[in-house]
């Protein structure tokens, strides 16, 4: 059995010993190894892999500790976000960015507002086709192509630290779906039913192909909150 040997050779993690099981640990530099219970205390916006040393790893997590300490000592002046929040403290200027329910336990990078250089936000935009079935049963395309479209609202902020320079984030906690033919559909359905019932019906506008962006309150309500994130994080 000699020849599994390598494959089978037990492995530890270079922080707190454990055996490591076989999945779950990143491999480091020069065969180091840390496991998914220590790799949770570092920030979430480091990425590590096989450049990063033990050595990185242990000033990091002095970096860690310390930053344990501004958690602590932050109190909160303001927050904004629905899915992440972005909370402020305007007093000892300094700012938390994080999608845990209760700060104080997830040890979130503590940022001095000097340190938040710029932020900006996106809109993602997915698009995907609705098709139907002819008449033996196989899968074809609407003539002209239907979609329905998902949206998600990121906001990217730039900052100076020593382990990342960008922290993007979701704002919204799920997507938000437009599928402008059912839209249409019904908008068009409301308006004969006005008709029919002698009222006044003002007719349908849009079309069944392009998403109503202008007229979807959840589109519009985090499209208005990623502005009102940036703006503060621009203007600290
Ligand atoms: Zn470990």
């Amino acid at each position: 059995m000699a020849f599994l040997g390598g494959l089978f050779e037990k492995k530890y993690c270079d922080f707190c010993g454990e055996k490591l099981g076989l999945f779950g640990n990143t491999t480091l530099a020069e065969g180091g190894h840390i496991c998914k219970k220590c790799a949770q205390q570092l920030s979430p916006w480091w990425s590590i892999g096989k450049t990063t040393s033990v050595t990185d790893i242990h000033e990091h997590l002095m970096y860690r500790e310390e930053n344990k300490a501004k958690v602590a000592e932050f109190k909160v002046t303001r927050t904004l976000g629905d899915n992440y929040k972005v909370l402020f403290d305007d007093e000892a200027k300094r700012l938390i960015i994080t999608s845990a329910s209760d700060f104080t336990k997830a040890n979130p990078d503590v940022f001095d507002f000097a340190d938040v250089t710029a932020a900006t936000w996106e809109i993602d935009e997915d698009k995907s086709e609705v098709t139907t079935k002819d008449n033996e049963g196989k899968t074809v395309s609407y003539n002209p192509k239907r979609y329905t479209y998902r949206y998600n609202f990121y906001v990217t902020v730039y900052v100076k630290n020593p382990y990342f320079g960008t922290i993007k984030f979701k704002v919204n906690s799920s997507y938000v779906s437009i599928d402008p033919w059912d839209e249409y559909e019904a908008k068009l359905a409301e308006y004969n039913a006005l008709l029919r019932a002698h009222r006044g019906a003002t007719p349908v506008t849009g079309d069944r192909y392009t998403p109503n962006l202008a007229e979807n309150e959840d589109y519009l309500g985090y499209r208005a909150l990623c502005d009102e994130i940036v703006e503060a994080l621009n203007n600290k």
